[in-house]
């Protein structure tokens, strides 16, 4: 059979991969990068590339005061205290530096605006101006090249290999794999005389296994993940050990839309519009359910409380302070404009007057700069609703991002059931667990993988 050694092994070419095989590389030793697909990037190309950091200048232009013990409290506060709180306090602490890594380092041009999403207390994410991952992901690639990196495409990695100390000390796998045909790979073995670092990403698209944790999240419920977004490389880690950290705690994206595959263009709407500057009704009563600020999980939930689809609304004032382009959703229909309230309620079956009576308290709420109903904070640029035309969108929760997954500390260092270091293997990324517990804040797993990503590779290299 096949076999190569180099010092450094990294699976998976996310952002979690790639920053640590750009750190294992800059600290001087030989590092290859297996990737299963054709194509580098995994979720993190298609994501819409936002990322999470407090105290930037930002922030200052925008008269938005942060800290990273403020990141720190938010994140801890979604996450329903089931944080790994050193994890959350290094991710907190280094958010800019690697905020100001990717910009500056690596290139990615950033927006002039700092957006907020629900659960986050201050405006802190940045979006590139792309609004997609695959900037950074450019970049990185980029320097990976300039530090020539090798990063072998259709390698699908089956097994971690041990040696007789059970320290991990290399990787069976298949090359030439295509993706769902296994068979047209042949078998190859790659040796780390340093260590192996796991960053296969999250489980979203594993029906299965995510069905195994979590037994509502069945193929009836779409998902914003690619297909490949799967467990091998997870289980083949709690195979060896590694300890399962809140598996079941899986996050549903409070903003897809039912009418639309995938990720789609509806939650540049649902997100950047709805939530801070819009309202959510459900439709049977014509009435808010729910404070639209709140984190994904506590909007996830009441939603599906209501057990069909509900309706996100905004008005040509709130699209235009959010100044997004919404050309694409328009387009396919996923959002859509009405001129007037009537002609929206008749369109989605609402109470025409009880639709009226909402929004005329809403208004009369945002006026008051406060909301007396679900405490949803009122963005400073805030203005009623009643500038035609009114925009809809039906909203429903899709499997977006698991929290759970293997142990690491903050060395990286993935940990055993019986709680000490497994020899040789690290992880960052979407497959960890116990960052971020019951409810990821949005922006915040690009920041992770960057800031565990780096730790891993450059303790990899040691
Ligand atoms: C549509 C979408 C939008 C998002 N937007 C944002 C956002 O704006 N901000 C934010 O913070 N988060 C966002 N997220 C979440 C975030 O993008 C992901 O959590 C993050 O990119 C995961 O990075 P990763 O490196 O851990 O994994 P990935 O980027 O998924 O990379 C893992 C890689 O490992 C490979 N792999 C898996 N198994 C194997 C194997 N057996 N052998 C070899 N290779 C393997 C995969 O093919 C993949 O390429 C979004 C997610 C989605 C799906």
């Amino acid at each position: 059979m096949y076999t190569f050694t180099t010092d450094v092994i990294v699976i998976g070419s996310g952002f979690a991969g790639l920053a640590a095989a750009i750190e294992a590389a800059g600290a001087g030793a030989s590092v290859v990068v297996l990737e299963k697909l054709r194509a580098p990037g995994g979720n993190s190309a298609i994501s819409d590339g936002g990322i999470a950091a407090p105290g930037t200048t930002y922030q200052e232009n925008a008269g938005i005061s942060d800290t990273p013990g403020l990141m720190y409290q938010d994140m801890i506060e979604a996450g329903e205290g089931l944080n790994y709180p050193e994890l959350v306090k290094l991710i907190t602490d280094r958010a800019k530096d690697v905020f100001l890594w990717s910009r500056d380092d690596l290139g990615v041009k950033y927006l002039d605006r700092v957006d907020i999403f629900g659960g986050h207390s201050v405006p802190r994410c940045y979006t590139p101006e792309s609004i997609s991952g695959a900037d950074l992901i450019k970049g990185q690639l980029a320097r990976l090249k300039e530090q020539q990196v090798p990063i072998r495409l259709g390698a699908y990695v089956k097994t971690l290999l041990q040696d007789e100390a059970g320290r991990v000390h290399g990787v069976g796998f298949l090359d030439g794999y295509r993706f769902g045909k296994p068979e047209r790979g042949s078998e190859k073995t790659c040796f780390a005389s340093k260590a192996v670092i796991v960053a296969s990403g999250g489980f979203g698209s594993d029906v299965a296994f995510r069905q195994a944790q979590d037994p509502r999240l069945d193929d009836s419920l779409g998902s914003t993940n690619k297909r490949f977004a799967t467990a091998e490389v997870l289980k083949d880690c709690l195979r060896i050990g590694a300890n399962p950290v809140q598996l079941s705690r899986i996050q549903l994206g409070p903003w897809a839309s039912p009418d639309e595959h995938g990720f789609g263009a509806g939650p540049l709407f649902g997100d950047y519009v709805v939530i801070p500057y819009g309202l959510m009704v459900d439709p049977a009563t014509g009435s808010r359910f729910v404070n639209e600020l709140s984190d994904r999980k506590k909007l996830a939930d009441a939603m599906l409380s209501k057990e069909r689809p509900v309706l996100g609304l905004a008005d040509q004032t709130g699209v235009e302070v959010a100044g997004w382009d919404l050309s694409r959703s328009l387009k396919k229909g996923v959002v859509k404009t009405y001129p007037t309230l009537d002609e929206l309620a008749l369109d989605y079956q609402v109470d025409p007057v009880s639709l009226e009576r909402t929004l005329h308290r809403f208004n009369q709420m945002l006026r008051t700069g406060h909301d007396a109903d679900f405490q949803k904070p009122i963005m400073p640029k805030a203005a009623p609703l009643e500038k035609p035309p009114f925009y809809a969108m039906r909203l429903w929760p899709k499997v977006h991002y698991t929290m759970g997954g293997i142990q690491i500390d903050t060395s990286a260092r993935v940990i055993h059931r019986d709680q000490h270091p497994i020899q040789g293997l690290y992880a960052a990324g979407e497959v960890t667990g116990g960052i971020h517990g019951a409810c990821r804040l949005g922006s915040c797993a690009i920041t992770e993988c960057l800031v565990m990503g780096r730790i891993a590779g450059r303790n990899a290299a040691r």
